[in-house]
């Protein structure tokens, strides 16, 4: 059986004490050209923070959806019980979709969503950003192999175009690219 490469970063929330320099590390590296912008909105990972009840959870982007979810005033805790939260603390701050609810995870000019990507580049890094730059050792990277095969990724041109064809329609979406084509 095939094996294939799963990353991962772990969450160790007792350390986590809502520096946000994961944020800006993210947003460095992320910005074009490579560490010119840092802007926090633009990060990949996004540190929700409730200082009352000190509460702090780094939370990455995932994936992108055109629909709000329905069940985001309940979570579900251990597998058994259902507890709704109040606004200031909705379900909705240990999600990392992209999705109508709220600007989380969207690229703050063009509202495009802004996922994770594990920092991946050429040559690799030996850890993500966020992770190197968690001085707390709140995020804690891990690789492992599992068996299966590599799925193709959707990469962010894909979910871009996903998103603006749910936003503009496709034919509108075709008609600018084919603009885009004639002028170059
Ligand atoms: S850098 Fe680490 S300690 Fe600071 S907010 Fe991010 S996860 Fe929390
Ligand atoms: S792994 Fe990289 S892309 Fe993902 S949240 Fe961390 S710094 Fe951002």
């Amino acid at each position: 059986m095939a094996k294939k490469k799963v990353k991962i970063i772990k969450i160790d929330l007792d350390k986590c004490h809502g520096c946000r320099a994961c944020e800006v590390a993210c947003a460095a590296f992320h910005s074009k050209p490579k560490y010119g912008i840092v802007n926090p909105a633009r990060s990949r990972i996004r540190v929700y923070r409730n200082e009352l009840q000190n509460v702090f959870v780094p939370v990455q982007g995932s994936f992108y959806t055109k629909a709000e979810c329905p069940g985001r005033h309940m979570y579900r805790v251990n597998g058994n019980d259902q507890s709704t939260y109040d606004e200031d603390m909705s379900v909705c701050s240990f999600c990392g979709a992209a999705c109508p609810s709220r600007d989380l995870f969207k690229e703050p000019d063009s509202g495009l969503p802004l996922k994770c990507d594990m920092c991946e580049s050429d040559p690799p890094l030996d850890k993500p950003m966020c992770v190197k730059w968690c001085l707390a050792d709140a995020l804690i990277y891990e690789e492992r192999e599992e068996e299966g095969e590599d799925q193709p990724k959707l990469d962010e041109v894909d979910t871009a175009l996903e998103c603006l064809v749910d936003k503009y329609g496709i034919e509108k979406v075709i008609d600018g690219l084919a603009r885009m084509t004639q002028k170059e």
